[in-house]
């Protein structure tokens, strides 16, 4: 099994957390997202004892929630010690509500518009990443009215090739992200910031890119920041007390994915940033980092019901489920590739190869292309696996599909944490 979520019981029925998949699916009905609570819990200590283990009390770990959001899952978040990358109003909305320690929320966003920006300063978040100058001139008079210093990182673009799909490539220097260090927009900007008087530099931010499986790529970005970190402190005297890397450690979706370890990664990283902080004589930065995908993907698997099979002879075999694009957009947006299983025939041998479909009025409303399956039938119970990142939280409501709950297992209970919505949430909004 590509997740240690999931095993296979005594009736031949998958199971998530020790849970058999096919009660899930009863007791909640079909789509369902369905993650292992254990599972995500050991991610983030992975996370968390690494980087304690690397760094000592100068290092962080955040969860990078637009991976997934919700009231829960920020407790959960919380209650395990970490930090909170937000990128929205509404992320971070979701970890007030949610009782997060707002000294620890990291906010993100290109274009975080000013009603934003002020409910961060309203909420005390912890630190602004600025993205752009026109956000650091509202920054600054949004907290001089209020009174009070924002604390900001700024992201640059070490102009890395992260090696990943084009749409998740962030660092390089055609990106909407960010303050470019080739062009000296980077170093431009901390002189403009070091002038004003409610903003207070604390470090700089990085993020190369999403589901990368290279170290290399992030060894490359923490050694270009640091040397970065060095030249700008002889050229403007700030002191940068932090350095966030960013996410972006790859997960299994298929057999044939080889994850980095995370431990490994974060302790390479550590040696690299302490070497040249050293050999240039600057303070060692505290280290954070923003793991999103790696701390629930493969903690999330989508449950479906098959409704049709289409056998379309030397062409291809379709197999329709009762979701789609509408709760998981990975394939149509980046190719994603993922893994089925009959969840009611879990160890069967793969036979045949299929195309499993959504029910959404595109062409392009695909889950898997050519998965390799044992034969399916009309009722079964298909399981998708590594769906707790960038599923629930990419969900919509095209073609007015209601999105499907979110069910957490913990310690032998499934316990309901986002219920499935209605046609009337649907409607609520409309006016007639
Ligand atoms: N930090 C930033 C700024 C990001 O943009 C992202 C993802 O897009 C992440 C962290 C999390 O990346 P991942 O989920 O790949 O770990």
């Amino acid at each position: 099994m590509i997740s240690d979520s999931l095993g296979i019981n005594n009736k031949n029925h998958l199971t998530i957390g020790g849970l058999d998949t096919l009660n899930i699916a009863k007791e909640f009905g079909t789509p369902v997202y369905v993650m292992d609570e254990t599972q995500i819990r050991k991610n983030c200590r992975l996370y968390l004892d690494s980087i304690k283990e690397a760094c000592g009390d100068k290092g962080l770990a955040l969860y990078a929630s637009k991976a997934f959001s919700c009231m829960y899952m920020c407790k959960l978040v919380a209650e395990e010690g970490m930090g909170l990358d937000v990128v929205s109003g509404g992320e971070l909305y979701t970890a007030h509500k949610a009782g997060f320690p707002m000294e620890k929320v990291y906010f993100h966003g290109n274009n975080k518009t000013p009603d934003e920006l002020k409910m961060a300063i309203d909420f005390g978040v912890g630190r602004v990443v600025v993205d752009n100058s026109y956000e650091l001139q509202t920054l600054n008079k949004l907290a001089c009215t209020e009174g009070k210093t924002a604390k900001v990182l700024f992201r640059v673009k070490p102009g890395i090739d992260a090696h990943t799909h084009d749409f998740i490539m962030t660092g390089q220097v055609d990106s909407k992200f960010g303050f470019g260090l080739e062009t000296g927009d980077a170093m431009e900007i901390l002189h403009v910031a070091k002038q004003l008087p409610n903003i207070d530099v604390v470090g700089l931010h990085c993020h190369i890119g999403s589901q990368i499986f290279d170290k290399e790529p992030f060894l490359e970005a923490a050694e270009v920041m640091t040397n970065f970190i060095a030249d700008a402190t002889a050229e403007t005297g700030i002191v940068f007390k932090e350095l966030n890397l960013g996410g972006g450690y790859g997960i299994r979706y298929v057999e044939t994915d080889n994850p980095i370890g995370y431990d490994e990664y974060i302790g390479a990283v550590a040696e690299i940033v302490r070497k040249i902080a050293y050999n240039r004589g600057i303070e060692m930065p505290m280290l954070l980092m923003e793991p999103g995908r790696s701390i629930v993907g493969s903690a999330g698997i989508t449950l479906y019901t098959v409704g049709v099979v289409k056998d379309i002879p030397g062409i291809r075999k379709y197999v329709s489920v009762d979701g789609g694009m509408a709760d998981n957009p990975r394939f149509i947006m980046y190719d994603a590739e993922y893994t089925a299983i009959v969840a009611n025939n879990a160890s069967a041998e793969p036979t045949e190869q299929v195309t499993v479909a959504g029910k959404c009025c595109e062409s392009g409303d695909l889950i898997i292309k050519n998965a390799t399956v044992p034969r399916i039938e009309v009722g079964d119970t298909l399981a998708i696996l590594s769906t707790g990142a960038y599923n629930y939280s990419m969900a919509s409501n095209y073609n007015r599909i209601p999105k499907p709950p979110v069910v957490m297992v913990r310690e032998g209970m499934a316990k309901l944490i986002i219920k499935r919505e209605t046609y009337e949430d649907v409607l609520k909004n409309d006016i007639c």
